[in-house]
This record gives C-alpha cells, sequence and structure tokens, in this order.
C-alpha cells in the first residue's frame, strides 16, 4: 500500500507518517512548510520506504505512481496560526481538499479528511455526538477555520456520493503531545512552555471553560483505524475526559514543579465555551478508545519541551 499525506511536517502529519511506516506503508509526505517544521520528519529522510515532496497543495497535486491512500492533513490548526492565516486557511480547507481528493479520485485511492472539533462551533449540545450540526459563526473570526473545514467535508461527501471515492472524515478534538511547536499558541503548548520558563500561565476569560485534551499516539491509533476499517460517515475522534482550563493550568504546574502564577487574559471571540467528544462511533466502529489519561500525557510532552526549549 502507498498512501499520500499532505501536512506531513506538522505535528500531527509527522507522527501519523511515522505510524503509517512502522505499520509498512509507502508513504509519500508533502508540504511547504507554512506552519510545520522539517525537524519533524528528520528522522525519516533515509527510510527506504519515505518520499518527500515539498508542494503547496492548494495547487494540482502530480504524484507519479499507484496511491491507494490520500491522508489529507495540511492546514494551520492553532487558533493564533488560522487568525494570522486566514486566506491560506480557507484555501487549504477548500482548493487544498478539492486537490487532494481529485489525486484521489484519479487514483482510485482511499481518502481521509481530517477535520476538527470546530465543525461543532461553540455548541448547544453536550457531549458532541457526530449528529449534531454545530453552532458556527460563518464571519467571526474563527470562521475561516471552522468554515474551511465544513466546506472540505461537504467536498469529501460530494465525492464520496457523485464520484465514488471511499472516503473518511475524523472529527479532531484537540490532541496534544511531542512535536508541538513550542509558540504555537495552543492551550498546553503555552501553558506547558510558560511554566518551565517560569512566566504566568496565561488563563484566557475565567478560565472556566472545557477542552478534552487526547494525547497523539492515542489519536493517531484512532486515525490508522478509520482509515483501514472505518466509513464514510464523520466519526469523532478524540479523549472523553473533560477539563477547565483552569484545571488544566494547575495540573502543568504541578508536574513540572513550577511556581509560575495563573494570571487571566481576555478571553477571544467565540471562544467555544465547553468540548467535549461522544465517541460511542468510534468505539463501535472501530473498537478504538483513548487510552492515555491527561496527567500520563502531560508527563510524556513536558520532556519534549524542556529539550525544545534547550534546557
Ligand atoms: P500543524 O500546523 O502542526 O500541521 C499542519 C501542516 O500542514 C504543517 O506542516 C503545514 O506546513 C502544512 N500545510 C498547511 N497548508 C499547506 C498547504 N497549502 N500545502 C502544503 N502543506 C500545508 O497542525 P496539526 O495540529 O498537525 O494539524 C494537522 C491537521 O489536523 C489539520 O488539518 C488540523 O485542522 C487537524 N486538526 C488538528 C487538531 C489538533 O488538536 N492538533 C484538532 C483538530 C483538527
Ligand atoms: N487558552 C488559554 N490560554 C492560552 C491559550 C489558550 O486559556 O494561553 C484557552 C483558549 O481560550 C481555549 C482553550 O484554552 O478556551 C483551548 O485553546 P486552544 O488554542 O488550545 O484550542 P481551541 O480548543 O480553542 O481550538
Amino acid at each position: 500500500m502507498r498512501v499520500v499525506v499532505t501536512g506531513a511536517a506538522g505535528f500531527l502529519g509527522s507522527h501519523l507518517c511515522d505510524r503509517l511506516l512502522a505499520g509498512g506503508y509507502d508513504v509519500v509526505g508533502i508540504d511547504h512548510f507554512i506552519t510545520g517544521n522539517p525537524a519533524n520528519l528528520a528522522h525519516v529522510e533515509r527510510h527506504p520506504h519515505w518520499h518527500f515532496m515539498r508542494h503547496d497543495v492548494t495547487t494540482y497535486i502530480e504524484v507519479e505512481g499507484p496511491v491507494d491512500g490520500v491522508l489529507h492533513f495540511a492546514s494551520p490548526a492553532s487558533p493564533v496560526d488560522y487568525l494570522e492565516l486566514p486566506i491560506q486557511t480557507l484555501k487549504v480547507g477548500s482548493l487544498g481538499t478539492h486537490k487532494a481528493l481529485g489525486l484521489a479520485k484519479a487514483k482510485g485511492a482511499r481518502f481521509l479528511l481530517a477535520s476538527t472539533s470546530e465543525v461543532y462551533g461553540d455548541p448547544l449540545v453536550h457531549p458532541q455526538p457526530e449528529r449534531y450540526w454545530g453552532n458556527v459563526n460563518p464571519v467571526g473570526p474563527r470562521g475561516v477555520y471552522d468554515e474551511a473545514k465544513r466546506f472540505a467535508e461537504a467536498m469529501t461527501m460530494a465525492y464520496h456520493r457523485y464520484h465514488g471515492v471511499d472516503t473518511r472524515i475524523a472529527r479532531i478534538f484537540n490532541t496534544y503531545g511531542p512535536r508541538m511547536r513550542p509558540r504555537d499558541g495552543r492551550v498546553v503548548s503555552n501553558f506547558i512552555v510558560q511554566a518551565l520558563k517560569g512566566e504566568p500561565l496565561t488563563v484566557y476569560g475565567d478560565g472556566g471553560q472545557t477542552r478534552s485534551f487526547c494525547y497523539v499516539d492515542d489519536l493517531i491509533d484512532g486515525i490508522v483505524r478509520l482509515f483501514e476499517r472505518g466509513d464514510p460517515d464523520p466519526t469523532n475522534i478524540g479523549n472523553p475526559d473533560e477539563f477547565t482550563v483552569r484545571q488544566l493550568a494547575e495540573q502543568v504546574i504541578a508536574l513540572t514543579g513550577s511556581k509560575s502564577p495563573i494570571v487571566e487574559r481576555p478571553l477571544p471571540t467565540d471562544d467555544p465555551k465547553m468540548r467535549r467528544p461522544d465517541i460511542t462511533r468510534a468505539r463501535a466502529v472501530l473498537d478504538w478508545a483513548p487510552r492515555v489519561p491527561l496527567q500520563e500525557g502531560l508527563k510524556r510532552t513536558i520532556p519534549y519541551f524542556r529539550t525544545a526549549l534547550g534546557d
């Protein structure tokens, strides 16, 4: 099996490439490093089953030879990134998804879209099952990401229904782990970096908003299962253990042994108040559930940031 991974140099894309190579796949990684890092792929450079193409996937994607799968992970994913890159985010979600689907159709390959819990917006149903259609502000600052992903899901289903492409949609909930950029602005990376540097941990709002954090190894396991044995209906992949942002800050301080204080900063516009996946479907269809609790995942992640910061 030969598969293409877009966004291969990113946090999730690089872990996914590792897992696919370990599973015996030939992997063609594509990225143009807008938010990714070549260092995430340095260790696979000489792997006999690895090939890399530097390319912007919003333009025609040409891959020689057979392709059995296309896993489309290219997109800025941190709110700070997509607020700084609004047009690129819209383009990669729309044009990039179209090109990646076109590649899958031309090659007769299976297609998997890395979608997001952001399709539920600021949810009015809790926890969020796949049948919930969401509560998204299309013209707010987060709309560039949320609507691009909603368009990407619609495009994926159209290629499935109209062209008969075998597709998968993974709705990924907040995931963390090694290889996140220390300054990518997401809450886990921000808090760990702040704690290690002895800086105040910046809780946005009163910190009462909730998220459910999935360790990267669990997430990748769910993605590969979905790719190999899932079906075209959207599938939530995430960890249903829910925490307030303030609880996360307290855990990070305890686990790093930091003396950093917690400070409050303004809540960003349209910041979802709560988020937790209903993973009934993933359990039933994929026989998948996350195994790594938050505390354990943070213990595995903190040493990576210590090294990245040069401690
Ligand atoms: P990331 O920013 O680390 O990785 C994204 C990668 O895509 C980067 O390497 C970037 O350079 C590349 N990219 C962006 N636009 C591109 C383009 N036009 N052409 C080629 N490459 C391009 O982010 P991540 O956390 O690894 O997220 C990967 C995917 O998973 C994204 O699609 C994201 O929306 C989705 N996702 C992630 C999370 C999470 O918690 N990490 C949650 C929900 C969804
Ligand atoms: N957040 C925070 N402090 C930070 C970064 C983020 O309190 O330094 C909050 C943010 O407002 C949100 C939650 O943490 O409520 C998760 O933010 P993140 O950017 O990781 O992703 P989101 O789930 O919002 O896409």
